[in-house]
């Protein structure tokens, strides 16, 4: 069963994108949700980091979750996702699971920028259709990152052991070739 983080953003996308693949979801909302359940991968949809961090924080979930990730269960983050892995964040108020070596600016493509689409190549896979929403920028990476994709000569898709972030949303195209990366991750 995957699990998708519904405290707040675009999770439906997510769900009907992995149910579409034949997997089996569930919504966590509460700590209850995850009793009695095998976690065979974690979804962090996109959203508002800073209210999905504070929520996580609220509800207790936060540590069971950070747990999981720690112990390697398969995570995909989109987005506000991303930005809740990433080991550093250039705003005080995400305090987000921190587990993976990147670096993320919020809101970095500006104003212009804010929501753009671009089709770009992810590794394996081709090219695929990308839509970005006010996106993070993974500014670094530690060397056991790998970048699976760029757009505009940035890092838009990358892997780190059990963690995939993308700063666009899959979930919002046709395309369900991110997700079928993620599931055959689990
Ligand atoms: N701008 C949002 C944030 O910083 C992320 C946007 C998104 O998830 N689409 O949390």
């Amino acid at each position: 069963m995957i699990g998708v983080l519904a405290l707040q953003g675009g999770f439906s996308e997510h769900i009907r994108a992995l149910n579409k693949l034949g997997a089996e979801t569930f919504e966590i909302r509460h700590l209850q949700d995850l009793d009695n359940r095998k976690l065979d991968g974690l979804v962090l949809p996109g959203g508002e980091s800073t209210v999905i961090s504070k929520l996580l924080h609220e509800t207790g979930l936060f540590d069971p979750l950070n747990q999981c990730i720690r112990q390697g269960t398969p995570v995909f983050g989109t987005c506000a996702g991303l930005i809740l892995l990433a080991s550093q964040v250039d705003d005080s108020r995400v305090s987000g699971f921190r587990s993976m070596a990147i670096t993320a600016k919020r809101n970095a493509y500006g104003r212009q920028l804010g929501s753009f689409f671009a089709e770009s190549n992810f590794a394996g896979i081709g090219a695929i259709p990308m839509t970005f929403i006010r996106a993070p920028q993974i500014e670094s990476a530690k060397d056991n990152v790998e970048v699976l994709a760029s757009v505009y000569g940035r890092t838009a898709a990358a892997r780190q052991d059990n963690m995939l972030v993308t700063s666009f949303h899959p979930e919002l195209t046709d395309s369900l070739t991110v997700h079928d990366y993620f599931l055959k991750m689990c």
